[in-house]
């Protein structure tokens, strides 16, 4: 039998941000402790937290004292230093491990990863040099997007090329850095499957979402996806098998393409919650935070059954732009749920909430949540 952590002990967190918060909120309410570590300090995640450390990820002492005072410690943002990580790992377990993070942090290395194990992927190459930036792009064809290798997320360090005459600017425009260069998919849609994977291997995942994104940043979730059931049942299946196939502990996104001839194929993995994920705080029966809290724990897993169609709006910080948004017009909507994540950042392109809405009906929780953020703006 797996030996749980039980509520009363503390969790540790490595990152500060949202996601950071919004698991701290959820172990909290199950009587967990929980300590924070970021090189900030009043992070959104160290605000709700029992103990918030503001440390370097190079200071390898103080994330020592941080891991020896807590039972397991888990993260909320891909980009920690895999040093950081190996210096917790020898003193407190860390749920998904170091490996799993390894594989997810850098994009020529998850790509290989399920390239190696046969999941779906747009096809791609890897480039270190101008020459194999030739090369894949040869390779691959054009239309190609050129992502940087490490640490991009939300199309940042991402470039399109058309032809030959491009890749010599897009390569200066990265910086000359490793980068993999993807075949442009026509897309249909774009899905995510959020799973679990708990200590003695018991799997539990929700259905997939479907996610729309403006200037590459997710703007609109709605769940259940509207896709055909043989392609929500093989979203599942390919989530499950990656899963499996890192001998995962912990809550993982599975992010999709699916292609206008309705093939799959796998964009990125998140070894973390996720932003469609938010939805799942007022729309499961268990939170993708409280599955994590229960999955690193060894606690069994919660239901994943959605309760209602749901959508979800990320508020931005350009919502901002002309001074605080009418919140009491957005909350007059009432089954409208409202979250922000701490001191709110102007800066244009933070993530700084989000808005969910359930209805009876897939396009009546979307107009509800549509409307509200509209009224943020009256
Ligand atoms: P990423 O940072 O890789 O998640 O990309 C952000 C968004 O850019 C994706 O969610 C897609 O909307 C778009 N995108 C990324 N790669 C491709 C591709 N190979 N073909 C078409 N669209 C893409």
């Amino acid at each position: 039998m797996t030996r749980i952590i039980a509520p009363g002990s503390a969790l540790g967190v490595l990152g500060g941000g949202q996601l950071g918060r919004m698991f701290a909120i959820a172990a909290r309410r199950m009587g967990y402790y929980v300590h924070t570590f970021s090189p900030d300090d009043d992070t959104p995640a160290g605000q709700v937290a029992d103990v918030e450390v503001t440390a370097s990820y190079d200071d390898l002492d103080a994330l020592r004292a941080f891991a020896r005072n807590v039972q397991v410690v888990t993260f909320e943002f891909e980009n920690v230093p895999i040093a950081a990580v190996d210096a917790v790992e020898a003193c407190t377990p860390v749920r998904p491990t170091g490996v799993a993070l390894h594989t997810a942090q850098q994009r020529a290395r998850e790509k290989t990863f399920l390239a190696d194990h046969g999941f779906p992927t747009a096809p791609f190459a890897r480039a270190l040099t101008l020459d194999e930036l030739w090369a894949g792009v040869q390779r691959v064809g054009t239309p190609a997007v050129v992502k940087t290798a490490a640490f991009g997320y939300d199309g940042k360090g991402q470039h399109t090329i058309n032809s030959p005459a491009d890749i010599e600017p897009v390569w200066n425009a990265i910086g000359h850095q490793e980068a993999v260069i993807e075949r442009f998919v026509n897309l249909h849609s774009e899905l995510s499957v959020i799973a679990a994977r708990g200590l003695d291997g018991e799997m539990a995942e929700y259905v997939p979402f479907e996610n729309r994104h403006r200037n590459h940043i997710l703007d609109l979730t709605t769940a259940p996806a509207a896709v055909p059931e043989p392609t929500a049942r093989r979203a599942v299946e390919i989530a499950r098998a990656i899963l499996e196939q890192l001998q995962y502990v912990g809550i993982l996104c599975v992010e999709f393409f699916v292609t206008v001839d309705h093939e799959l194929l796998v964009n990125e993995i998140a070894p973390r919650p996720h932003n469609s994920g938010h939805l799942t705080f007022d729309a499961s029966v268990t939170s993708q935070f409280e599955q994590q809290v229960r999955a690193i724990t060894g606690l069994p897993l919660g239901s994943t059954e959605l309760l209602r169609p749901a959508a979800m709006v990320n508020l931005l910080g350009d919502l901002w732009a002309d001074g605080e948004p009418n919140w009491a017009a957005a909350c007059g909507f009432p089954d409208i749920k409202l979250h922000l994540y701490g001191k709110t950042d102007p800066r244009p392109g933070r993530k700084m909430g989000h808005l969910t809405a359930l209805g009876r009906t897939l396009a009546e929780a979307q107009e509800r949540v549509i409307a509200a953020r509209d009224a943020l703006l009256i």
